[in-house]
């Protein structure tokens, strides 16, 4: 079946417009995708006719909102195939996901000599909070090396797993350069020396369907803005058990059983590690996102993404002084690459002066920057709203840009 992209487009109201006299090509879903009309109108809707705080009162308002929020946590758990809606944690998104299990998880099973392994191809937000809490606990961040194609040597992720690693962080797939990473096969590899295994699922989830229990994996986190929902809220997944034995995160309301001066007890997950009032619209408004990715043919939307990335590689050929970073097959939604004589910043000013969004810099990713020995690229990439003709016109902007460096 084709994928009617204009059909899917029309519903994107931030696509409809001009940027500098231009029509808009949003070429730049890797740092946060637009929204479709479905999301902005079940925000809305929950502040115009529900807003109220959720699991607290009796009355009516109450009771729609925190109907809405737990309908939300069921369609999340849906989506990633968990088997039980109480594995799925609010947080704001991948940094706060990584920080709860590496500080709740890792503060209380990380000791002296441990080590945690995280790729290269990681976002800060995969790297830091690891640091933080190995400096803490006296154990060591070690990284898994990337080849010259950005891809994970899996050779020396073999050689590195021995029975110091407690846990292995990787993303499904790098922000950077668009590397879909072989999880499945390093998580199997990572629980046979007896290792938890933690996904960053950010750049994955808008792109095909998941199965946490395929995977095999310990903990799985995605923000929902990456996903076609709002910002300030994703979903950290984890086992039960592990969840069940992890402390508390963050202390407050609704994370308790009883408090009192003797001493506190805690809720059950999820509630345990949901203290304070949550972003009760974001959580609404991820739900309406997961309801609206899930009725789409995502096989179609994969296979159109796919379209759009080969036809990049192709144009991609025939701009002298363009160097693309990352590998030739196994990637996706990203096209990142430098451009001789052009520094990257002021490609993306220059594009964007024709209207079309890309992203410039280390992209959060500077120890892989620091692989690749450059300071930065230039990352155009795309979403299953995007066209042939916003490919295109990445191209010939990219001409324009030369004409004028000549
Ligand atoms: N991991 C990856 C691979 C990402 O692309 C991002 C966002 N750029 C993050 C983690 C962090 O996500 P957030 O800022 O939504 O917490």
């Amino acid at each position: 079946m084709d994928f009617d992209v204009e059909s899917v487009r029309a519903q994107f109201p931030a696509l409809q417009q001009e940027v500098n006299g231009r029509p808009l090509i949003y070429l730049d879903s890797a740092a946060t995708t637009q929204k479709p009309k479905a999301v902005i109108d079940a925000i809305t809707h929950y502040y115009q006719c529900d807003n109220a705080n959720v699991h607290r009162a009796a009355h009516a308002l109450s009771s729609r909102a925190t109907s809405a929020f737990e309908a939300s946590r069921q369609l999340v758990a849906d989506f990633l195939g968990s088997p039980d809606p109480a594995q799925v944690i609010w947080v704001r998104g991948v940094t706060e996901a990584v920080n709860l299990v590496a500080y709740s998880w890792g503060r209380s099973n990380l000791n002296a000599g441990d080590r945690v392994l995280v790729s290269t191809l990681e976002h800060h937000s995969d790297i830091v909070p690891w640091q933080l809490v190995c400096a803490e606990r006296g154990a060591e961040v070690v990284a898994i090396p990337v080849s010259d194609e950005g891809v994970i040597d899996q050779a020396a992720y073999d050689e590195l797993l021995d029975e110091r690693v407690k846990m292995v962080a990787v993303n499904h797939v790098s922000n950077a350069l668009g590397t879909v990473n072989p999880v499945k096969e390093m998580v199997a590899k990572a629980k046979a020396a007896g290792a938890l295994c933690m996904v960053d699922g950010a750049q994955a989830v808008a792109h095909w369907p998941l199965d946490v229990i395929d995977l095999g994996c310990d903990f799985y986190a995605f923000s929902g803005h990456k996903l076609f929902g709002p910002t300030g809220v994703g979903a950290l997944w984890g086992r039960r058990k592990l969840l069940e034995a992890m402390p508390p995160f963050f202390g407050g309301g609704e994370m308790i059983d009883r408090v009192s001066f003797d001493g506190t007890t805690f809720n059950t997950i999820p509630f345990k590690f949901e203290a304070g009032t949550p972003h009760i619209a974001g959580v609404i408004g991820l739900g309406a996102a997961v309801k609206w990715v899930q009725s789409l043919d995502r096989d179609a939307a994969a296979a159109h993404e796919a379209q759009l990335l080969a036809h990049c590689d192709e144009l991609a050929q025939e701009i002298p002084g363009l160097r693309r970073l990352g590998p030739d097959t196994n990637r996706i939604g990203v096209f990142s690459f430098l451009l001789e004589g052009t520094h990257p910043e002021d490609l993306g000013t220059l594009l964007d002066q024709q209207g079309i969004a890309i992203r410039t810099g280390h992209h959060c990713a500077q120890p892989l920057m620091s692989r690749f020995d450059i300071p930065g690229s230039a990352r155009a990439s795309f979403s299953l709203y995007n066209t042939m003709a916003d490919v295109e016109a990445l191209f010939t902007g990219l001409r324009k840009v030369q004409e004028l460096f000549a």
